[in-house]
């Protein structure tokens, strides 16, 4: 399934996060593409938070990887936008991660090609006009992501 959102302001792209975390079984994993600045780390914070995680999202920039633990939920928030080569991943324990319980969101996947575990979800996110255009993908229906669309 593919389910292509336009969302005017940040506040949209945020319920958007909580409701696609209502989808996340333990061990998904999601890509999060798009350019710089336009919403991959926004979106990451929000489907964390639906995640219920109470402690503050902080931005991977150069961390690489911050990992929270929520009530149901083991999540791992990488940033590969400063990965120099996919074999560097190893070193962020990419392996120990990647273990069927952690929820893994992957900003930057296209660094980390050949060395990233395959992908359940896939979101693209665009500048549209006025806001954002997000294509979320993967392969089954997303009953929260249609109910977020028929809101
Ligand atoms: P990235 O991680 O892709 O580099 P960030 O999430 O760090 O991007 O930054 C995205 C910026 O875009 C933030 O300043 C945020 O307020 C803004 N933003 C997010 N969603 C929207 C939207 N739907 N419309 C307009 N601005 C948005
Ligand atoms: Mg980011």
């Amino acid at each position: 399934m593919e389910y292509r959102i336009h969302l005017s302001d940040e506040a949209q792209m945020c319920a958007l996060g909580e409701a696609f975390a209502l989808e996340l079984e333990p061990g998904a994993v999601v890509l999060l593409k798009g350019d710089l600045g336009s919403g991959k780390t926004t979106f990451a914070g929000s489907v964390i938070r639906g995640l219920g995680c109470a402690s503050p999202v902080v931005s991977p920039t150069y961390t690489l990887v911050e990992e929270y633990i929520t009530i149901t939920h083991l999540v791992c928030h990488f940033d590969l936008y400063r990965l120099n080569d996919p074999n560097e991943l190893e070193g962020l324990g990419i392996r120990d991660r990647c273990d069927g319980k952690r929820v893994l969101l992957i900003e930057w996947p296209e660094n980390g090609a050949g060395a990233l575990p395959q992908a359940h979800w896939e979101v693209q996110i665009d500048y549209a006009d006025l806001g954002r255009t997000v294509c979320i993908q993967g392969g089954r229906p997303a009953k929260a992501i249609e109910a977020f669309i028929a809101s």
